[in-house]
């Protein structure tokens, strides 16, 4: 038996990556920051809060995190942890930065240490690309982030690399576009669109208030890229992917698709200076050939499949 570390298992992708790791019998540690904070709803609404073990995790500390590894012994870890949030990241930039790129070099730095023989993936984003030149954007893109979030993705991604060639560990990126799903906490953009349109539907809110809807991503379906995140790990040899959708859509579109759903007035789109970001990216889309040749990564999702998906699951869980 197998047995991985997931951190951030509080987050949206901790938890569907537990419950595959688990469905392919796995023992699975999932880590917190602090057992009295702990949130374990995302672990709960998949059912499956008894069978991770949760262990609390400082991954700011170095002899914890030694700690842990010689406790457990993982095949694999899975860093998931961070602040995630590109909009939060500006009104915390140094604590987005210090907190993204030192948690990486500590699990780095303890694999080396511990001499461990342990695969890392490393959870890069698309947002270390920035304002690129061309695009579909493939792993030799220039990086030119323009969020403090995509600055300390950046720097953490390049200590993986550095770590792999310098010392020969299995540790990997997988760069992932932003991707979805019901366990999204609601200060992300799709699932707020979703539950204020539900909201405006039962008259429980006037108006939907985004920020800037002229801008395109990549998004994708949270429960196929963490199959893409497992077998990363399972390859002969490490190495980074970029996992994506391959298309992007207008969050215009997403908006105004969702109000169609719920026959809502468009004239209800407030779109509101004070929630746009200093710096935006105005379109982004990846090249995800890489892992569909060489993970047999399957992904041909359109984002329209996957709105239908997520209404149908927020509806639900009301009932
Ligand atoms: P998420 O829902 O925001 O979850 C982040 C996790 O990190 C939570 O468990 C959170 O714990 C933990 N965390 C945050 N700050 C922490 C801190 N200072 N100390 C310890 N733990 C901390 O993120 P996600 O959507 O699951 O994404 C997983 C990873 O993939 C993240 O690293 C994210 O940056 C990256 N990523 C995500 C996307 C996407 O579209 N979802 C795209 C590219 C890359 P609490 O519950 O205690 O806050």
């Amino acid at each position: 038996m197998k047995t991985a570390i997931i951190t951030g298992i509080s987050g949206q992708d901790g938890p569907y990556l537990a419950k595959l790791l688990l469905e392919k019998k796995y023992k699975v540690i999932g880590t917190v920051r602090s057992y009295r904070c702990a949130n374990s709803k995302n672990l709960e609404y998949l059912g499956i809060q008894n069978e991770v073990l949760i262990e609390e995790l400082d991954l700011l500390d170095m002899a914890n995190v030694i700690k842990i590894i010689q406790k457990y012994k993982p095949d694999e870890i899975y860093n998931l942890a961070a602040q995630s949030s590109v909009g939060l990241s500006f009104d915390q930039p140094l604590g987005t930065f210090s907190f993204n790129t030192a948690s990486v070099n500590n699990l780095l730095e303890s694999i080396r240490l511990l001499g461990s023989t342990i695969k890392l993936y490393q959870a890069s984003s698309s947002e270390m690309y920035g304002r690129v030149k061309s695009m579909p954007i493939t792993l030799e893109t220039p990086m030119h982030p323009i969020s403090p979030y995509g600055v300390s993705k950046m720097a953490s991604y390049f200590m993986v690399t550095t770590y792999r060639e310098s010392y020969n560990l299995f540790v990997c990126n997988g760069v992932l576009f932003n991707h979805e799903s019901f366990l999204r906490s609601s200060n992300f953009f799709v699932k707020k669109v979703i539950k204020d349109s539900i909201a405006i539907k039962n008259k429980k809110l006037d108006k939907l208030v985004v920020g800037n809807l002229n801008v395109k991503r990549d998004f994708g379906y949270a429960p196929r890229y963490v199959e893409a995140i497992w077998k990363i790990l399972q390859s002969d040899n490490p190495d980074d992917f970029i996992i994506c959708s391959g298309k992007s859509i207008l969050l215009r579109d997403v908006v105004e698709y969702v109000f169609e759903k719920f026959d809502i007035d468009k004239n209800l789109i407030v779109e509101n200076k004070d929630f746009f970001r200093p710096n935006e990216i105005e379109e982004i889309y990846g090249d995800n050939t890489k892992a569909k040749e060489y993970l047999n990564w399957q992904y041909d999702y359109s984002f329209f499949d996957v709105l239908d998906i997520l209404i149908d699951e927020e509806m639900e869980s009301l009932c």
